[in-house]
């Protein structure tokens, strides 16, 4: 099994800048001139590690590619798109803590991530690149954690935990557990997609130890789940920790019933629960990512008539502005208008709306 140096490697020199890619990857002028004006925009990085570029083939419109090659059109904004999709600052009773629904919490344990996927709706944050939480940062949340006894899951999220050492998510893990016995951890992460050697038995022995956990793994094409990646995914497993996936229908990614039928059939064959389908954020500057609302329910109308209900996600959408989730397929739709619809917030009962186009 790989050991620790591995994914600390692979971690370190993933490519960083267009200028080293292998000069077989070919780079359009376009990108060329959009990525040197990265620097000072409101967008996430460029990272990618050596594995996950492994999987892409070389042509722009390759599934794979999109999801990690800054595009220009990252420069064009609509109308719809804000800051903060998610309304989280909304929720947040303390710098790191968002605290939107009653018995679940969610920890931004850290803004750097393996890969920077061109879709990420916490671009915001994972943009500025804040390094993982410190133990002087966990005070706060200890004892929020301490005085809010109805919080029995905390999912921790980011940014990437895993980009972490053992360690780190160590000692965060026993912390949060000494201020909270029976807290549920989420690890929500992308790395078994893209660096899968990063799965260790040292990581997944911490992470058991401090227990009960799940992983909620991130996956949006059926290439990714290449030999290494399921290999991960069945290290995960097999440590006694349960799985789950989630999935952003993404333009030009996975936007078919046939794509997402194989990828969702795949994760059950890895011993992964698809969770969420999940509609794209309002982000800004990822409309050419988005795939508009009514071709994604007719995707997931499609896909109830292949799949199983154990390979089906739920296709959900987190209302812009801080509504809460919602299941896009059961009723919560009351009305539209303007080009948006609008939805009813099970949350705090308020209307909140989405666009119809991007
Ligand atoms: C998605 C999310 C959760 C978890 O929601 P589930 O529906 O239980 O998966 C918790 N907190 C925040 C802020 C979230 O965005
Ligand atoms: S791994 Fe998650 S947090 Fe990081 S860029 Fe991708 S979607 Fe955003």
């Amino acid at each position: 099994m790989a050991d620790d140096r591995d994914w600390k490697i692979q971690l370190k020199y993933r490519y960083l800048d267009l200028a080293s890619l292998p000069p077989d990857f070919e780079v359009s002028g376009g990108e060329r001139a959009f990525a040197k004006t990265m620097a000072g925009a409101q967008v996430p990085p460029f990272a990618v590690t050596g594995y996950y570029l492994s999987l892409a083939e070389n042509r722009v419109d390759d599934p794979i590619r999109r999801q990690f090659m800054p595009s220009p059109e990252e420069a064009r904004t609509t109308p719809w798109e804000l800051d903060d999709p998610l309304g989280e600052n909304r929720f947040s009773p303390c710098p790191r803590l968002v605290h939107q629904y009653r018995d679940r919490a969610l920890l931004l344990t850290t803004g750097a991530c393996a890969v920077y996927c061109r879709h990420c709706f916490r671009r915001n944050y994972t943009r500025r690149e804040e390094g993982f939480i410190s133990d002087r940062e966990l005070v706060p949340v200890e004892s929020y954690l301490r005085e809010h006894g109805e919080i029995s899951q905390l999912l921790l999220s980011g940014g990437d935990v895993l980009t972490g050492s053992d360690d780190r998510i160590g000692n965060l893990l026993s912390r949060l557990r000494a201020a909270s016995p029976r807290i549920v951890f989420r690890v929500c992460t992308r790395i078994p997609a893209v660096l899968p050697a990063r799965i260790t038995a040292g990581l997944l022995s911490v992470i058991a130890k401090e227990g009960p956990a799940w992983f909620v793994v991130h996956y949006n094409h059926p290439r990714e789940l290449s030999p290494e990646s399921l290999s991960a995914l069945a290290r995960i497993v097999d440590a006694g920790i349960p799985v789950l996936s989630q999935t952003v229908l993404l333009r030009g990614v996975n936007d078919s019933a046939e794509t997402l039928a194989e990828l969702f059939q795949g994760l059950v064959a890895a011993r992964v629960k698809p969770y969420y389908l999940f509609q794209g954020d309002l982000a800004k500057g990822t409309a050419h990512l988005r795939t508009p609302i009514d071709e994604g329910l007719m995707i997931y109308s499609k896909l109830r008539t292949m799949l199983s209900p154990l390979a089906l996600p739920s296709y959900a959408v987190d209302l812009p502005g801080g509504g809460g989730k919602i299941s896009l397929t059961d009723g919560a739709l009351v009305g539209a208008a303007d080009g948006c619809r609008t939805y009813r917030s099970p949350l705090d009962g308020l209307v909140y709306r989405y666009p119809v186009e991007n």
